[in-house]
């Protein structure tokens, strides 16, 4: 029987009517590993047809309760009913003009409304379609505006895929296997670290007037949901005002909400001079953003365009998204992010396994022994119906769409528990 989509987003979940995956599943499985690129790196036999709010059904009927949200992505729940009103409306009157040279109506209205959340003022802003794309004209912006080549990231952290951002991504050796030489002129210092800047980097690598940018994620993402030292982040600003570098803070994870704040950055003392957007700005719509300080962007016309980037559809969305995440769903991932925090370290008490359990708001990372038993317990609680998805060496990230109820919450810890339960043996 088939669900209707509101009913979908209430409905019992996890709820599994085959093994998993099911044979739909592993006939679509099979289809896709004959033809797709072998690159891609697939957490687990998930197989997803449709969603709604945090349920997602598989091609078999199974329902599972996602606390993934596609990757962070799906910040408004699956599918959710205006976010998805906003884009039939906008495909029905333009699918597309390019911004890049011609003026789009919906285009200006988001960059307008990025602006009045961004946590500086008075900036500017430049829609792309993927967080990638966003890192990579912040490079060229950080260049361009200050003449200078040198860009300082953070080990262990997480930037993209494309040519610039990977060159700064440092999370795991094999994004970059390869595909060298890298964008020359790319330092790396350890996040969280108060001396490697000045002592190692200034002292014996580089100078800092010639840094471009310091570019960093206020919680290391991929890299493990890590949340930086008391001070860094105002650390950093003075830094960076002392040499003239541009602060880039990225927020293609952290940002849109996620934390109880806009940006995670404004937990933490600092504001940067260029921000980036991504993930769960559009509500699963391929979009992305730079936001930079109003007198960097001065660069002229040509010196930099896009294509799609800010398509209609996908900015009718993030419009919905941002009225939706200011009208109650940042509220509830401070009210959620608690009661998920409060009831994991329940858990932790009663499994030494979990080594750590840390976060803000709904970005919650739980760290285990190893890489092995982390990746077992992800597996275990998606064959329970349960999404997660790792990151770092050994952790759990939990990421869920910001609409999670209560219910949900406590549904997700207690499978979460048997499924931790299951690899160390311990009872639950
Ligand atoms: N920056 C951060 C912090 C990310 O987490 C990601 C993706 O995971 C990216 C940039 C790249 O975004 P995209 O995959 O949309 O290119």
């Amino acid at each position: 029987m088939t669900l209707e989509a509101t009913d979908l987003a209430t409905a019992k979940a996890p709820d599994l009517r085959t093994e998993i995956p099911g044979p739909e599943a592993r006939a679509r499985i099979e289809r896709d590993e004959r033809v797709t690129s072998p690159s891609l790196p697939r957490a687990y036999p998930l197989v997803p047809q449709r969603g709604s709010g945090c349920v997602v059904e598989d091609v078999d009927g199974n329902l599972f309760l996602d606390v993934n949200a596609g990757i962070a992505v799906t910040s408004t729940g699956h599918a959710h009913p205006e976010v998805v009103a906003a884009i039939q409306q906008q495909a029905n009157e333009l699918l597309h003009y390019s911004a890049s040279d011609f003026y789009l109506p919906i285009y200006t209205d988001l960059c307008e409304e990025l602006a009045r959340i961004a946590p500086m003022s008075p900036t500017r802003v430049f829609l792309t379609n993927s967080g990638t794309e966003a890192v990579e004209g912040a490079l060229k912006l950080a260049r361009h505006a200050t003449g200078r080549q040198y860009v300082i990231a953070m080990l262990e952290s997480f930037h993209g895929r494309s040519y610039g951002s990977v060159s700064l991504t440092s999370s795991k050796a094999k994004y970059r296997t390869g595909f060298g030489p890298l964008l020359p002129g790319v330092y790396h210092t350890p996040f969280g670290d108060f001396e490697h800047l000045e002592e190692v980097l200034f002292k014996r690598l580089v100078s800092p007037q010639e840094v471009a940018a310091i570019v960093v994620e206020p919680i290391l993402g991929e890299g493990g949901y890590v949340l930086p030292p008391e001070g860094w982040f105002p650390y950093l600003r003075e830094l960076c005002d002392r040499h003239g570098i541009l602060l880039v803070a990225d927020e293609v994870q952290s940002g849109m909400g996620r934390t109880g704040t806009w940006w995670a950055i404004e937990h933490f003392g600092a504001e940067p001079d260029i921000l980036l957007s991504g993930k769960g700005i559009a509500s699963g719509m391929p979009l992305g953003a730079f936001i930079a300080r109003a007198d960097l962007m001065r660069w002229e016309a040509g010196a930099h365009g896009s294509t799609y980037g800010g398509n209609p559809v996908a900015c009718a969305a993030a419009l919905a998204t941002i009225r939706l995440i200011e009208d109650g769903l940042m509220g509830n991932a401070v009210a959620m992010g608690e009661r998920f925090t409060a009831g994991m370290k329940k858990i932790a008490g009663r499994h030494a396994a979990i080594r750590d359990v840390r976060g803000l708001g709904l970005m919650l990372g739980v760290r285990f022994a190893d890489h092995d038993q982390m990746a077992a317990v992800e597996q275990a609680a998606f064959r329970r119906g349960l999404l997660v998805l790792g990151c770092g060496d050994d952790v759990i990230r939990i990421s869920p769409p910001l609409v999670i109820t209560g219910d949900q919450v406590d549904t997700a810890l207690e499978v979460f528990e048997d499924a931790v339960a299951e690899v160390t043996g311990s009872a639950s």
